[in-house]
């Protein structure tokens, strides 16, 4: 019998038949179960020299990674202002990818990790920074609400589900979550009440606070992988954060009196006169200090740990007018956008967004209002252009003006 002998995998011994797939090698096989164990083992034992070889696993060359002024250009695109807290954040990322490329084993100066906090009112574009810079990085991201944590033994999530969500964007991929970027958003909530700590416990302020800054320092925290409280039967992941770079955001509803309170008395001196007139009052917030964040109600000790303070401007008139046409995606493209889609261009009268703007200015609605003002004045042409044998259609103040006084109740409850 000259039967041909079946090939097999050098590793497990099973056939052709027996496998999905069989590779061939110079002097053997090895089928695709095999492989993919081989993988695990690789990355189980030297998971973080291979990254290392890349900038720090995030597949990218140092020398591809975006310089400061690449990434700020890049949010310029899409966030109107706010130069400041766009060039620490550029920083901030750059150095961070910085960070995850110092081999393990450098025994010279140690970069260490410059968390960030951003303080500016509601509206002014936070959030949509974080956003803005998430479409840029090659490191796992997610975006926080502060306010759904509580003291563990209350109703609410544990800290530590900040990083189930981490993990959950990493596809449970440990190393990769160990270099991620966190944005916790409305910090300002978990603030102490008062300045003094309290003998009675509040729900979400301190305890919070502490459990924030085990994540913060950088520690070994065992995660609960599907999130919620944590239970004992659960198995836990351990996740290093001492990598992970946290940006928090928050209003802060009232630190322009603390700042100001805080200039008056350094400002009670020898040169007293020449500084008062040197302080902008309108704008106290670019001059907020760490000492604030204290006198709002932060613990020293997460203030120590979000090295990099800085801050949003209130938007003006001008600048909500240049977030109605400029960003990439601004409220107006995407009208024009929508309506090309039905073969109609659109086209807005300068006045007509002059009008926009004041009315989310008189409303107090801020650059959020600029959005349900925008829907308002285009729902009913929306709603019947499509059907309609119209090629073109330009948006008149006077139309703008009969459409938010049709629906005026509505966008005032909004
Ligand atoms: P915050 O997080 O500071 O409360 P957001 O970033 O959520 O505010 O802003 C709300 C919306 O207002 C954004 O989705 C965006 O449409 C608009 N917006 C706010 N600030 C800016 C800005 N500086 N540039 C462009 N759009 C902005």
């Amino acid at each position: 019998m000259t039967g041909k002998r079946k090939n097999r995998c050098s590793f497990c011994g099973r056939s052709e038949e027996e496998v999905a797939l069989l590779l061939s090698g110079l002097n053997g096989f090895i089928c695709d179960d095999c492989v993919r164990q081989a993988e695990q083992i690789v990355h189980e034992n030297m998971g973080s020299k291979v990254r290392l070889k890349t900038a720090g696993g995030t597949g990218l060359d140092m020398n591809e990674i975006p310089k400061p002024r690449d990434i700020k250009a890049f949010l310029d695109q899409y966030v109107i202002g706010q130069d400041s807290a766009k060039r620490y954040l550029s920083v901030a990322v750059y150095n961070h990818y910085k960070r995850l490329s110092q081999p393990h084993d450098d025994e010279g100066v140690e970069i260490e990790k410059s968390n960030i906090i951003m303080v500016g009112a509601t509206g002014t574009g936070k959030t949509l920074l974080a956003r803005t810079i998430a479409k840029l990085l090659k490191v796992p991201f997610t975006i926080v609400d502060a306010t759904i944590f509580t003291e563990a033994g209350y109703v609410g999530e544990d800290v530590e589900s900040i990083l189930t969500r981490l993990l959950q964007v990493a596809n449970y991929d440990v190393t990769a979550t160990e270099r991620g970027i966190v944005f916790i958003d409305e910090i300002d909530k978990i603030a102490r009440k008062q300045d003094n700590p309290s003998i009675t416990r509040d729900v979400s302020g301190e305890g919070v606070q502490q459990g924030l800054l085990k994540l913060l320092e950088g520690s070994i925290v065992n995660v609960p992988p599907k999130g919620g409280r944590k239970h004992p039967d659960q198995d836990y992941i351990h996740v290093d954060t001492r990598n992970i770079l946290f940006i928090c955001g928050g209003a802060f509803d009232g630190i322009e009196r603390k700042i100001a309170q805080r200039l008056n008395t350094h400002v009670v001196g020898y040169d007293s006169v020449q500084n008062q007139q040197r302080i902008d009052t309108k704008d106290l917030m670019k001059y907020i200090v760490p000492q604030d964040l204290k006198s709002f109600g932060l613990i020293p000790e997460i203030i120590g740990r979000l090295p990099v303070l800085t801050y949003l401007d209130p938007l003006d008139r001008d600048a909500l007018r240049r977030i109605l046409t400029e960003p990439k995606n601004s409220l107006v493209k995407q009208q024009i956008k929508l309506f090309a889609m039905d073969g109609i261009t659109l086209s807005f009268e300068e006045e007509a967004l002059d009008y926009i703007v004041d009315k989310a200015i008189e409303y107090k609605l801020g650059a959020r209002g600029l959005r349900s003002i925008m829907e308002s004045i285009m729902i009913e042409a929306q709603y019947s252009s499509p059907s309609q044998q119209v090629k073109t259609l330009s948006i008149t103040r006077q139309y703008a003006e009969e459409q938010i006084e049709k629906q005026k109740g509505k966008l005032i409850q909004s």
